[in-house]
């Protein structure tokens, strides 16, 4: 018989989610209903800030801040240079040039010490990634952006449960973004949301996810008007009740969820630590990293770990790999000339490292698994 395959993530949905979801398909609203506010009030309470906006996905989320920071054609913003690309294309999206900041070889967050250096006077923001789940150093990266009138957005799509000095991730950016794709800590199937403590942008952002009209379909319902106005160019990146119930049910779930994956970092921890071949990130004490994922580094001749990932593949251990630095991607390439060279530290690492199974409902027995399995990689090295 085969072994059950183990993917490196997946969802988990309980019978409260479902009841939920069947609520509001019952109900008289299915989009611009009453589950939005209750989500987005729901995981202000989580996140600590003032205003949260939901979205349609978390790209929409980024899209979201980067018009609300004022991202423009011509402008620049830093980004790092290990994250997906979608961190990245919402810079391009507004008609501005996302400029690639190499990161730290053993957290693969962005390396604040290489900011400085990158600013020029187009630069508007600085988009920090909290990859696998752990924040950025927030305080440096805010006081090289409050040196130079910058805006800092955090795209927390690893991190929502994550804290940076105690304070939670949610707060430590002036615009801060989340996903609920599925293999994300929480889903509403596709979504996200958009957290900030400034007023004025959460409406600019209530707006350009509607359209950049001035009301929505709910509100001009009850102040008996049909009349509203478009006063700038936005798009439909509504967030349904559907999707809203969903995420609030699973916003409930998510503290014991950021345990249990805490829980398996430490049993990965614990066993790689006798394996010469592998070399965990590094979490720095100022932090808890909320493990979206569980990155290892491996060391050994070149294509290690492409013969890695084929072997664990064959053994049916669902390994992947985050990320292609953003600016190897051919886009990338063609139309703004980024290519090899350009961060040596994440064009390096990307060769060794390799993304482990990690999720809620992921049993003692298949921890085991991948651990005995990666312990057999010794002999590919
Ligand atoms: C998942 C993810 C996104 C995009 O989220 P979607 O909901 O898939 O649009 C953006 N940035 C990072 C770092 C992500 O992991």
């Amino acid at each position: 018989m085969q072994d059950k395959f183990i993917p490196y993530g997946r969802q988990t949905i309980s019978d409260d989610d479902i009841a939920a979801v069947t609520e509001v398909l019952q109900s008289s609203w299915l989009t611009t209903g009453p589950m939005v506010e209750r989500f987005e009030s729901c995981f202000c309470d989580f996140s600590e800030a003032d205003y949260a906006v939901a979205v349609s996905n978390g790209t929409a989320s980024l899209h979201c801040a980067m018009a609300a920071a004022d991202i423009q054609l011509g402008d620049e913003v830093i980004v790092p240079a290990m994250t997906f690309v979608a961190t990245a294309n919402s810079v391009v999206y507004q008609g501005a040039t996302p400029v690639f900041a190499d990161i730290e070889a053993d957290t693969l967050l962005i390396n604040a010490s290489k900011i400085s250096d990158l600013i020029t006077p187009k630069t508007k923001a600085i988009a920090a990634v909290d990859y696998a789940g752990q924040p950025a150093d927030y305080d440096a990266i805010k006081a090289i952006a409050d040196s130079h009138g910058l805006t800092v957005v955090a795209d927390a799509s690893h991190a929502p449960g994550g804290t940076y000095k105690d304070r939670p991730v949610g707060t430590l950016a002036d615009l801060t973004t989340f996903s609920f794709h599925p293999v994300k800590h929480l889903t509403t199937g596709e979504g996200g949301m958009i957290t900030t403590n400034d007023a004025k942008k959460a409406e600019t952002m209530r707006r350009f996810r509607n359209h950049g009209i001035n009301s929505d379909h709910r509100s001009r319902a009850t102040s008996r008007t049909f009349v509203y106005d478009m006063i700038e160019l936005g798009f439909n990146y509504r967030l349904n009740d559907i999707q809203c119930a969903l995420g609030i049910t699973q916003l409930n779930q998510l503290g014991d969820w950021v345990s249990k994956r805490q829980k398996i970092a430490t049993l990965y921890d614990q066993a790689f630590q006798d394996m010469a071949h592998v070399s965990p990130l590094v979490t720095r004490p100022d932090r808890t990293n909320a493990y979206h994922l569980y990155v290892i580094r491996l060391s050994g001749s070149k294509g290690y770990r492409e013969r890695a990932y084929e072997q664990l593949q064959e053994k049916r251990i669902g390994v992947n790999v985050h990320y292609l630095p953003v600016h190897l991607h051919s886009f990338y390439a063609d139309q703004f000339g980024y290519g090899q060279g350009l961060c040596p530290v994440a064009e390096s690492v990307y060769e060794e490292i390799l993304t482990l199974p990690m999720y809620p409902l992921m049993s003692d027995e298949d921890v085991q698994r991948v651990i005995e399995e990666v312990g057999l990689l010794e002999d590919l090295a």
